[in-house]
């Protein structure tokens, strides 16, 4: 299939750096994949705010060196509204114009019953509105093709992707899946719901099989026996595993284009190879005019 530059917009997640190794791998990542000129990078915000530092760090340095627009992503576990509001007006200060906003996961893990603080914002929807009655920001939000694991099902989680759109979202990015008729199905149930918003597909390029079972647990995301069996056999077999990790990508993306989409988020995991590689099968090019210019970081 030739599919053109043309229509398709990109954007891609990273996580803030643990330490000067990760930072250097980070960056690396964020130099490959900027001259492809993505919407916007988003970086995460660790659970229970255990980033707040480094998320703002490395937001602050996409805008200091780089052409990027960066999104900061932002939870409202076990924070008050002030303090919640203080970290989105430093970041409106500091020039950021794009919020993922987002519940979080109840701080003793995922299957915790979630608990909003009792000064706090309640959920998502609440956080949005919040963020609305501070600055005039871009908020996306999350949205759930096989239903969030909270949810007593498919109705429950359109409600709250409705209420987060009425209190400001202007897009939703979905949690990761492999079968895209579960997106196509999921979409069906979004527009008859009279929800107009764009929902970007969140394609995770497996990186690690193991890790990847992890995060779907976690997330309530299914793993088709067809992808286990994929990957079957190929533990000790890094450059196979990537090879076949790039096809299943790709098949899903191109698919995904076929049917109709043209916008796509990458979870990176702050690795730029795949990422680049499905991008390049999409048509999109490098521009060199938007190679950072990156100061030196730490040696790893
Ligand atoms: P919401 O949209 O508020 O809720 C999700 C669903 O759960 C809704 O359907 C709602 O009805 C239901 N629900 C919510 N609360 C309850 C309740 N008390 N009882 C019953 N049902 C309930 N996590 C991070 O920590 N940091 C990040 O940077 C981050 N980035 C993410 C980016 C994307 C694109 C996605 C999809 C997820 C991300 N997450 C992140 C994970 C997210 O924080 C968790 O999935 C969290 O459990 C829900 O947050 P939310 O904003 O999606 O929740």
């Amino acid at each position: 299939m030739q599919v053109s530059r043309r229509g398709i917009r990109v954007s891609f997640e990273f996580f803030p750096p643990r330490n000067p190794d990760m930072e250097k791998t980070l960056w690396q990542a964020i130099g490959r994949l900027a001259p492809l000129r993505p919407h916007f990078v988003s970086v995460t915000y660790g659970a229970g705010g255990s980033t707040r530092e480094r998320t703002h760090a490395t937001v602050r340095r996409i805008l200091a060196e780089t052409m990027l627009t960066p999104a900061a992503h932002l939870t409202c576990v076990a924070a008050t509204r002030a303090e919640v509001d203080a970290v989105v007006e430093a970041y409106a200060q500091a020039g950021v114009r794009h919020i993922v906003a987002l519940r979080g996961d109840p701080t003793g893990g995922v299957g915790e019953r979630y608990a909003p603080h009792p000064n706090g914002y309640r959920n998502a929807a609440d956080l949005v509105a919040g963020i609305k009655r501070i600055a005039d920001l871009e908020i996306s939000v999350s949205a759930y093709p096989e239903k969030h694991p909270d949810s007593a099902d498919v109705a429950a989680d359109l409600d709250m992707l409705k209420a987060k759109v009425d209190a400001g979202a202007s897009r939703a990015i979905t949690q990761f899946f492999f079968e895209n008729d579960l997106y196509f199905r999921y979409l069906d149930r979004v527009r008859a719901a009279g929800i107009t918003i764009p929902i970007v597909p969140g394609i995770l390029p497996v990186q690690n099989f193991k890790q990847t079972g992890n995060f779907a647990a976690r997330a309530g995301a299914s793993l088709p026996d067809w992808l286990k069996a994929r990957f079957d056999g190929l533990d000790d077999d890094p450059s196979t595993r990537k090879l076949i990790a790039a096809a299943v990508a790709a098949e899903q993306v191109l698919d995904l284009v076929e049917r109709g989409v043209n916008e796509f988020h990458f979870y990176t995991m702050n690795r730029a190879d795949l990422a680049y590689a499905i991008c390049h099968l999409l048509g999109l090019r490098p521009n060199a005019n938007w190679a950072p210019k990156l100061t030196e970081t730490e040696p790893a």
